[in-house]
């Protein structure tokens, strides 16, 4: 069997077909495993460039965990919050005092919303989150506070993502602060080491080797590499992005559902992770900023917070030069200093070409898990097409383990 991709859903799906006793080849494109599980070091802590948390809710993960012998962390309450609404930074409410039953009227009617999503309007779920919010009339404060919000789920601008993975989201979590629950946990290693144990299970794994072509019929399946080599199997789990899809030819091309889909998702977010000073740790910071709306401070080492920071891609904020990080930082904590800070470009990489799984503005239908069903010899894999917890780490891992049982079927 091939698996074209080393992320945490081409891994978990490797090793299940390794441990049928089914010899599997894993070709990876890029240099280390993992996709958008990628640690590093940044002032001697282990900081996640892609994805960071998981919810209680994740059994996989933390099976997972288990397995390999590795423990987790929990993050700590939130204890604090600042909101920067209407281009005022305020550390009490959210808007100004005289919009609080504005805010609360809103804050019921994104819940009322929110159970609608879940009983399956998708008129409501395919707005776009901006237009969502305008129905609600709201205050250029109480707009900013919402969309701030949304930031945290929605990895797209909000003119482009579509409002139900945040309705959805809210839905299960119980109201917008609920979402805070899924910032509970994180791998103590990290998800870069988590993969990389997953991986000394894979006997056959070739980094730096993209799939570029895949030809397939009733006996098997050939890919062409990047390199130019030919590799058969019986059957292919393709476990790379969505928004990989379009760089690899199919012969014969892939049905309508599949290929109208490929570069579906719409997440293109920034993700930052500043060390900083004079900033006090478990806090929030929600609004509308100069790129970034959503940050988290977490726990303070050697005097620094480790600030996470996130935004939507945005040509006037470029996450590699110091000044811009500087700028959007103090917009919420004017007296911050920014010692050190680290990013990864998730949009322009070609492993990648996006962030974690939203649903384009109008087109929910087309992230829809249904389309990704088995094409012949080739089982599709990856978060942005699970089942359940579809865009998350736990995704992946459902996805893979399914991918696996089709494919031994
Ligand atoms: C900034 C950011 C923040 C996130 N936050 C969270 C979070 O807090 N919690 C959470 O659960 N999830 C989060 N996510 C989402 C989570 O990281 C992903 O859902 C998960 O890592 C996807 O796993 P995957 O195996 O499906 O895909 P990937 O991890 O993307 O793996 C796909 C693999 O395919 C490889 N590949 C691509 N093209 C080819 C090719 N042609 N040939 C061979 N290989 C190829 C890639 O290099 C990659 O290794 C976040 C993601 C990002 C980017």
């Amino acid at each position: 069997m091939i698996v074209a991709g080393a992320g945490l859903a081409g891994l978990r799906a490797a090793r299940d077909l390794a441990d049928a006793g089914v010899a599997v080849t894993v070709l990876e494109a890029r240099d280390r495993v993992g996709g958008r599980g990628y640690s590093v070091s940044l002032g001697g802590r282990t900081v996640e460039l892609g994805g960071s948390w998981f919810t209680p809710e994740h059994d996989q993960v933390g099976a997972e965990l288990a397995r390999y012998g590795m423990s987790f962390r929990d993050y700590p309450p939130v204890r604090s919050a600042r909101w920067l609404t209407a281009g005022e930074l305020r550390l009490g409410a959210p808007v100004p005092w005289h919009e609080l039953a504005a805010l609360e009227a809103a804050l019921a009617r994104v819940r009322d919303d929110a159970e609608r999503v879940a009983a399956g309007n998708q008129t409501l779920a395919a707005l776009s989150a901006a237009d969502y919010v305008d129905q609600l009339q709201p205050s250029d404060a109480l707009r900013d506070f919402l969309l701030g919000w949304w930031q945290l789920m929605g990895g797209a601008s909000p003119q482009h993502g579509a409002a139900s993975d945040a309705l959805d989201a809210i839905h299960q979590h119980g109201g917008l602060t609920g979402l805070l629950t899924c910032l509970a946990h994180g791998p103590l290693p990290g998800w870069s080491a988590l993969a990389e144990a997953m991986a000394r299970d894979v006997v056959d794994l070739r980094l730096g080797t993209a799939v570029k072509t895949v030809e397939h019929g009733d006996a098997g399946v050939v890919c062409t590499t990047d390199a130019g080599e030919l590799i058969e199997a019986g059957a292919l789990v393709l476990a790379v992005p969505l928004n990989c899809l379009p760089g690899i030819g199919f012969e014969p091309a892939l049905p309508p559902r599949v290929a109208e889909a490929a570069g579906a998702n719409a997440g293109r977010a920034v993700k930052v992770l500043m060390l900083v000073r004079g900033v006090d740790p478990h806090g929030i910071a929600v609004g509308i900023g100069p790129g970034l709306n959503w940050l988290y401070a977490d726990t303070a080492e050697d005097g620094c917070v480790l600030v996470t920071g996130f935004g939507w891609q945005d040509d006037r904020f470029d996450a590699a030069t110091r000044g811009h990080v500087e700028r959007a930082l103090r917009a919420f904590h004017p007296d911050a200093e920014l010692v050190n800070w680290a990013q990864h470009d998730w949009i322009a990489d070609p492993a990648s070409r996006g962030t974690w799984l939203t649903a384009p503005a109008g087109r929910i239908d087309l992230v829809s898990p249904d389309r990704f069903d088995p094409v012949g010899r080739i089982a599709f894999a990856g978060s942005d097409m699970a089942r359940q917890h579809a865009g998350w780490f736990e995704g992946a891992l459902v996805s893979g383990a399914a991918a696996a049982a089709h494919v031994l079927r």
